[in-house]
């Protein structure tokens, strides 16, 4: 389970911003989550969960915000939503595509 690794990664930032903020507690995290990241949602959370237990956030909310991959074709500059996995250019059909979106995992903000 990836998740875990990802979720220590995430409250540990948080957590050092927290400290650097002097935040005594946490009530609210909003991750964004890029969809080509294939996150589970459900073990993202579990996780969270996990980590923040005896932390200022302990009881802090989880909201998991997903982002649409998003590419750009090289070959005719055409900027579209990448469907299910389908790397192509719906344009062109090119396969020479760069990925501006869809491979994210951030903490986009947080509330105390
Ligand atoms: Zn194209």
């Amino acid at each position: 389970m990836h998740e875990a690794a990802i979720t220590e990664g995430l409250v540990r930032t948080l957590l050092t911003e927290a400290a650097r903020h002097q935040i005594s507690s946490i009530k609210q995290v909003t991750v964004k989550v890029g969809q080509l990241k294939a996150v589970e949602p459900h073990a993202l959370k579990f996780c969270f969960e996990m980590f923040v237990e005896g932390t200022i956030a302990e009881n802090a909310k989880l909201i998991i915000v997903h982002l649409t991959p998003i590419a750009i074709c090289q070959q005719c500059s055409t900027k579209f939503e990448v469907p299910k996995f389908h790397f192509r250019c719906p344009q062109c059909d090119s396969n020479e595509l760069k990925l501006l979106q869809g491979e994210e995992l951030f903490i986009e903000s947080f509330d105390v």
